[in-house]
């Protein structure tokens, strides 16, 4: 998937988590941002893996405990989506070195990075209207 895709859908989904529904979406967003560090190093096995999410989540935790809950809600939400891509995410490496997913389509295919970006701004915005209405 593409960044603005993960960026928007990891927030959104953060946000709807929590009862601060904007601390949770910048933490959210940095979380869905931080698996494609490794973009030009051991693509989608580095990062992309649910031992890299729990220890950088862990650490995130140490400094803002809520914080690093959403960090990993982010984190989680890049690592299914890419899983729905052609190449898979070696979601359990080291101990399983093979890519794993449902695999169904290009990581740049516009209509599903455009409705992942879309729904993931609309649970953004709903979170940010229903925090601000007071419900
Ligand atoms: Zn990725």
């Amino acid at each position: 998937m593409k960044g603005y895709a993960h960026a928007l859908f990891g927030a959104g989904l953060s946000a709807l988590l929590s009862p601060d529904p904007l601390w949770a979406a910048l933490w959210g967003l940095v979380g869905s941002k931080v698996p494609d560090l490794d973009l030009k190093k051991m693509h989608r096995k580095l990062l992309h893996n649910v031992f890299a999410m729990l220890l950088l989540s862990l650490l995130v935790g140490s400094i803002d405990r809520r914080g690093g809950v959403y960090f990993m809600v982010g984190y989680a939400s890049h690592i299914f989506l890419d899983s729905f891509t052609v190449r898979g995410v070696w979601a359990l490496w080291p101990l399983y070195d093979r890519p794993l997913g449902i695999r169904a389509f290009r990581s740049d295919w516009r209509l599903a990075n455009a409705a992942v970006a879309a729904l993931g701004a609309l649970l953004l915005i709903y979170s940010l209207y229903k925090a601000a209405a007071g419900q």
